[in-house]
């Protein structure tokens, strides 16, 4: 018999399922609230006019070439991603004590995070959000991490922030720690700490000794405003933490399949910096050797050039207004419908998605009789509403509310 009949059948990953489950649906109307990526009001896929000029302008560059990059990148790139995030003031790149190495977008910066923080630092114990975006237990795990929990997070009667128990869950964590924290529009729940919290988080993750990996996946794409996207981890940085953020560019430069992220690394003094970039460059050797150019391209040549990354500014507002308008007007339909229940919390969310709150029954209904595809957990992407079928999605709910 095949050296392969015993190899057993995976679980399927829920969201790549429900795509293929829509796509195969040949009832209309159907609607995908299910896939993690940006659609216009006509339900279509967006290339950032700045990301497609760029692409143009460089496919006619007769200067470059595909010679290897560097294992640890492009450095144009790595260099004004890690500013992106970290600040152009930030006092960690004054003091040269944090640098950023590209990565096969943010799942392959959390990879490298999680690999070296194992290998280098010797941690084997992680804390991620409940909940959180599935990946995060999956790669923890797959590296080698043989302690995994989560926190408490998301309070599902009062649809908000349980800070207390996620203070109270962090407190128990033992010293050096990695706890996963998302830098801005939590996936899934939508649901951000306040300022205020955040400074409560820090405290006790500085007195607990605890390590704070950021995944910052929505940069900009958030609020629209890099700057305010970023608040969180430059407060830990000018408390002085040391810290790991991994940055993915999928979302906020809308280049997905390009795999174009960073790891950063904050250090309390830059005379490590040598011995940490050595040792992530024999990682990512023995892992692919180096990373693809094309994307890391494109966003160093917008980051670069003043006028480009104005035009991305603008593109960022663009996306980001389009799905605070779809929360208010799927807010407000709700409302008008008098569908039972509070519905604030769609409009106080924040990124792409919305925890709705609705249960796996409700969810089973949405799926099964009106085509509206969304993970059981009922969390829906925004971007999915357009002002065509928001309120067929509205109605849809209220019934499988009522
Ligand atoms: N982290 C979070 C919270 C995400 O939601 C995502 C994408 O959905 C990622 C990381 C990484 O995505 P990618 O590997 O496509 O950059």
């Amino acid at each position: 018999s095949s050296i392969y009949a015993d190899v057993q059948q995976g679980p399927a990953i829920e969201v790549f399922a429900l795509t293929q489950a829509f796509r195969d649906d040949v009832s209309t109307p159907k609607v995908n609230l299910s896939v993690g990526a940006y659609r216009t009001n006509e339900g279509q896929p967006w290339v950032l006019p700045v990301v497609r000029k760029t692409e143009v302008s460089i496919a006619t560059d007769e200067t470059i070439n595909h010679e290897y990059l560097p294992v640890t990148g492009l450095d144009t790139f790595t260099r004004a991603a890690t500013e992106l995030v970290l600040g152009a003031d930030s006092i960690a790149l004054k003091e040269k004590r944090a640098f950023g190495v590209q990565t096969i977008s943010g799942t392959g910066a959390l990879r490298v995070a999680a690999e070296f923080l194992l290998r280098q630092l010797k941690r084997n114990t992680v804390y991620y959000s409940n909940p959180t975006w599935e990946n995060h237990h999956k790669i923890f795990a797959d590296t080698g991490f043989t302690s995994l929990s989560s926190y408490r997070y998301w309070d599902q009667n009062k649809r908000q922030l349980d800070l207390e128990g996620m203070l109270a869950d962090l407190d128990k964590a033992p010293a050096g720690a990695v706890i996963i924290l998302h830098a801005c529009a939590h996936n899934p729940t939508g649901m951000d700490p306040t300022q205020d919290q955040w400074k409560k988080i820090a405290d006790l993750i500085e007195r607990k000794k605890l390590f704070p990996l950021f995944d910052s996946a929505y940069q900009g794409f958030a609020s629209g405003d890099p700057d305010l996207d970023a608040w969180a981890i430059r407060y830990f940085v000018d408390r002085g933490f040391e810290l790991f953020v991994c940055q993915s560019f999928a979302k906020n430069f809308g280049l997905y399949c390009e795999r174009v992220g960073n790891l950063t690394i904050v250090q309390r003094s830059g005379a490590t910096r040598d011995q940490i970039h050595s040792q992530i460059t024999l990682l990512i050797r023995g892992l692919y050797s180096n990373p693809p150019a094309y994307g890391a391209r494109i966003v160093s040549k917008v980051l670069n050039t003043p006028a480009l990354r104005q035009e991305w500014m603008d593109c960022i507002k663009a996306m980001s207004s389009r799905i605070r308008e779809m929360r208010k007007l799927l807010r407000d339909k709700l409302v008008e419908l008098g569908t039972p229940g509070n519905w604030d919390h769609i409009v106080n969310q924040i990124g792409m998605f919305s925890y709705t709150g609705l249960n796996e029954k409700q969810v089973a209904v949405l799926i099964k009789e009106y085509h509206i595809y969304l993970l059981k957990t009922g969390r829906i992407n925004m971007c999915g509403l357009n002002t065509g079928n928001i309120e067929y999605v509205a109605k849809a709910i209220h019934a499988a509310v009522t």
